[in-house]
């Protein structure tokens, strides 16, 4: 097999080679059809997160351990599977649940291993799918795509699942308006879910016009460009000067957070999804007076993902796939993406 991996923090992925791993027992061997690129691939390959004041949250501290194979949106074909294996047979297209857990933690009891205490994730702390065939530990982690794009399915595994968490936690208040920050790979998730799951006004938010108007296309009521100087002015009236139930920040930087926390109105809910990072100073008293909640929201459950599955199938929902690279073309696919120069979702088809 063929695997594009990250020798190291910030240096050029590499091709390498390797036998084909034989699966046993609950394992399952697929040959990669489509894999998401996502922007927590691109922080994955700068070595982590902007804590803010200098500060820098390294994934090797997190437990990844280089080299790595990124790659946590994998749609593949089955073409073995280990002798315990019945959910799935040889020949099935499926998309791969990433977010694998220890199985023990009180998080993963309820199933939630995307909130695992000791998360086993594809793409960041196990080689993902970045690479012609990937080994799947356990066959329950696979959903069965029944007709599902497979392209398109990839970006159900983080963007779109990702997107449908936040939403389902911004639609807690019953939100008239809902503020999405962010017309990328997730935010455009963002749009197309809260326009099929709520009843809210979207108002969409980005600093590139022609996101903007792709958010637009996938169902944004309203469009604002952050570089605007009255972005917030305009946010606000929008919302009626009385400001947005929710807000979903999908970059989660400081000048986005800001913008967030100053159109959100009493007894909102500012959803923080974004690893953009940075620190904020907050004036406290606000929260209280004007009873918000702030959450964060990370990736989603298997349940959701199959839940995801078939809204696609039914057409709700169609994730945008704008461009599509060669195996050996990743690291220009990385780099496209930190250049801002994706609209939705590029795919690797090895
Ligand atoms: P993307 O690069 O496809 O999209 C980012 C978007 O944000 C772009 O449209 C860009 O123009 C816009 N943007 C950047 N700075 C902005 C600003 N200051 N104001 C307004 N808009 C701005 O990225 P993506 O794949 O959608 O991922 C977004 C973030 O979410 C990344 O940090 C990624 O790592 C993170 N992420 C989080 C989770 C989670 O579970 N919490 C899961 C997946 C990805
Ligand atoms: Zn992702």
């Amino acid at each position: 097999m063929k695997s594009a991996r990250i020798p190291g923090p910030n240096e050029p992925l590499t091709i390498s080679e390797s036998e084909n791993p034989k699966p046993s027992g609950t394992q399952a061997l697929l040959k990669v059809k489509s894999e998401g690129v996502c922007h927590s691939d691109l922080h994955l390959w700068e070595g982590g997160y902007d804590l803010g004041d200098g500060e820098f949250l390294k994934v090797t501290d997190r437990g990844v351990k280089y080299p790595v194979t990124p790659g946590h949106e994998i749609v593949g074909t089955i073409k073995a599977i280990g002798e315990n294996v019945s959910n799935v047979s040889v020949g099935d297209d499926v998309l791969v649940f990433p977010w694998m857990g220890c199985g023990e933690c009180p998080a993963c009891k309820v199933g939630n291993e995307n909130l695992c205490d000791a998360p086993k994730s594809m793409g960041l702390f196990q080689d993902g799918g970045y690479a012609d065939y990937t080994l799947i530990p356990n066959s329950k982690y696979l959903a069965k795509l029944d007709g599902v794009d497979p392209d398109a399915a990839t970006s159900l595994a983080c963007s779109g699942l990702t997107a449908y968490t936040a939403v389902k936690k911004a639609n807690q208040n019953s939100p008239e308006f809902i503020v999405i920050v962010g017309a990328g790979g997730l935010g455009l998730m963002g749009v197309q879910i809260a326009s099929a799951i709520t009843d809210a006004k979207i108002i969409c938010v980005d600093l590139d016009d022609k996101k903007l108007e792709t958010a637009k296309e996938m169902g944004a009521h309203f469009t604002v460009n952050s570089k605007d100087s009255d972005a917030v002015k305009k946010i606000l009236s929008i919302c009626n000067d009385k400001g947005a139930d929710s807000v979903i920040d999908f970059v989660n930087a400081p000048p986005t957070v800001k913008t967030g926390l100053a159109v959100l109105r009493k007894r909102g809910n500012l959803v923080l999804v974004g690893l953009f990072g940075g620190s904020l100073e907050l004036s406290l008293v606000t929260i209280p007076l004007k009873s918000i909640t702030i959450q964060g929201a990370y990736t989603g459950n298997y349940t959701d993902m199959v839940e995801l599955l078939s809204l696609a199938r039914k057409g709700v929902i169609n994730p945008v796939i704008s461009k599509r690279y060669s195996l050996e073309d990743a690291n220009t696919a990385l780099e496209d993406l930190k250049a801002r120069k994706i609209l939705g979702r590029a795919v690797i088809n090895p």
